[in-house]
C-alpha cells in the first residue's frame, strides 16, 4: 500500500490549513453581506425590497456548505427580513407586507431551487464515478471468468494423467509403456492450458477491433470534457498542449479511449494525495517522425522503483479498491495498435505516461 511520507503528511497539513482558511473567509464575507442587507433592508423604506438580496448569500452558501447549514442559512435570512420589517419606521405598511413575502418566498424557492440542483448534481458525479467501477470490474469478471474457464479443462485433464502416470509407475513392475503415454498427455494437456491463456490474452486485446482513421486529439479533448466535473470537484488543473493539424492513427476509436481515460484517471487518483493548490495534469500530444506521441503527465507523487516494476502487471494495484489492469489492458490495446506505452518521473514532479501510436499509412 501507498504510504505517505513526512514531507507529504506536511504538505497535506498546508493544504488542510488553507482549505480551513478559505472556509473562514467564505464564511466571514456571507456574515458580512447578511449584515450588509440587514441594514440596508432596515434603513429603507418598506417600499423597497432590500430583503430579496438574501438569495444572493443562498446562492453563495449553495455548494460550499453542508445542506444542512444551508436551510439553517435560509431560516436566519427568513427571520432577519422579518425583523428588518418590524424595525422599519418609514413607508407604507401594506407594500412592506407584500414585499416582505415576495423576499420570504423568493429566498425559500432559491433554496429549494439550489439544493435540488446540488443534489442532481451529486447524483450525476455519484453515477458516473460508478460507471467507472463497473467498466473495470465487468472487464475483470470477463477475464477471469474465460480464463478460469478455459483453463479449469485443461488442468483437470493433467491431475487424471498425473495420477494415472503414478499408479502406472507404482505397479510391480511398473508399466513403464503406460506411465510414458500418461506422461505425454501431461505435457500436451500444459500446452493446451499454454494456448488457452494466450487466446484469453488476444481476447483481452480484442484482437479485431474497428480500425478507422482517429484524430487523437478528438479522443483527449473528449476524455476530458467527461472528467471535467471530476477535476472541478478535486481543484485540479487541466491544461492540454495539443499539436494543431495532427495526423490521424489507425485505431480503435473505443478502445483508445479507454487508454487516455484510464491514463486521466490514474493521474486524477494520485493526485487526491497532493494538496488542492499542487494539483495539475497536462496532457499532451506531438508528431515525431511518423508516429503520434500522446503524454499525461501529472504532479503526484511519482513512481516509486518498486511501483514501476511492476506498472504493467496484471492485478498489481497499491490503491483500496483498485483493481491493478488499467493499465495491463492500456498497454494490450497500444501494443495490438502497433505503438507503446512507457512510464516516467515527470520533468518537476509526479509521474507521465506516454504513448507512441504510428500515423495511419505510415510504413515501419
Ligand atoms: P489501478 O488504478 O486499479 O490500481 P492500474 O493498472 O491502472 O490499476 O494501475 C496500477 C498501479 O500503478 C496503481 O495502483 C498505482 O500504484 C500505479 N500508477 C498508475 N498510474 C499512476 C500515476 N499517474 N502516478 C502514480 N502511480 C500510478
Amino acid at each position: 500500500m501507498f504510504e505517505p511520507g513526512p514531507e507529504l503528511a506536511e504538505m497535506n497539513e498546508t493544504g488542510e490549513s488553507f482549505m480551513q482558511w478559505k472556509s473562514w473567509l467564505q464564511a466571514a464575507a456571507i456574515v458580512g453581506l447578511m449584515i450588509g442587507i440587514f441594514v440596508a433592508d432596515t434603513v429603507t423604506d418598506l417600499e423597497i425590497a432590500a430583503a430579496v438580496f438574501y438569495i444572493v448569500i443562498i446562492l453563495l452558501a449553495v455548494g460550499r456548505f453542508p445542506r444542512r447549514n444551508v436551510i439553517a442559512l435560509a431560516g436566519l435570512c427568513i427571520l432577519l427580513t422579518l425583523v428588518s420589517s418590524t424595525l422599519t419606521a418609514g413607508g407604507s405598511r401594506e407594500a412592506g407586507i407584500v414585499n416582505m413575502a415576495i423576499s420570504t418566498s423568493a429566498i425559500g424557492i432559491t433554496t429549494w431551487l439550489a439544493l435540488r440542483m446540488v443534489a442532481a448534481e451529486a447524483a450525476a458525479h455519484e453515477a458516473r464515478a460508478q460507471l467507472v467501477r463497473i467498466a473495470r470490474v465487468t472487464s475483470l469478471g470477463e477475464l477471469t471468468a474465460s480464463i478460469a474457464h478455459e483453463v479449469n479443462q485443461p488442468l483437470a485433464g493433467i491431475v487424471t494423467s498425473g495420477n494415472a502416470c503414478l499408479r502406472w509407475l507404482g505397479q510391480d513392475p511398473p508399466n513403464i509403456e503406460k506411465a510414458r503415454a500418461s506422461a505425454e498427455r501431461v505435457l500436451s494437456d500444459a500446452n493446451r492450458a499454454g494456448a488457452v491463456i494466450q487466446r484469453v490474452r488476444s481476447l483481452a486485446r480484442h484482437e479485431s477491433p474497428k480500425r478507422d482513421r482517429t484524430n487523437l486529439n478528438e479522443i483527449i479533448v473528449e476524455a476530458v470534457a467527461l472528467a471535467q466535473a471530476e477535476l472541478d470537484r478535486h481543484d485540479i488543473g487541466m491544461r492540454l498542449e495539443l499539436a494543431e493539424a495532427l495526423p490521424p492513427v489507425q485505431a480503435d476509436r473505443v478502445q483508445l479511449q479507454q487508454v487516455i481515460g484510464n491514463l486521466l484517471l490514474n493521474a486524477m487518483e494520485a493526485l487526491a494525495q497532493v494538496p488542492q493548490a499542487e494539483r495539475q495534469i497536462v496532457i499532451a500530444s506531438t508528431l515525431e517522425d511518423r508516429d503520434v506521441l500522446i503524454s499525461v503527465a501529472d504532479t503526484g507523487n511519482g513512481l516509486a522503483a518498486s511501483t514501476r516494476e511492476h506498472l504493467f502487471d496484471a492485478f498489481w494495484t497499491t490503491k483500496e479498491g483498485g483493481t491493478g489492469i488499467g493499465l495491463t489492458i492500456s498497454r494490450a490495446i497500444v501494443e495490438a495498435h502497433g505503438g507503446h506505452i512507457r512510464a516516467d518521473a515527470n520533468s518537476a514532479r509526479g509521474a507521465i505516461f506516454k504513448v507512441r501510436l504510428p500515423v495511419a499509412g505510415a510504413a515501419r
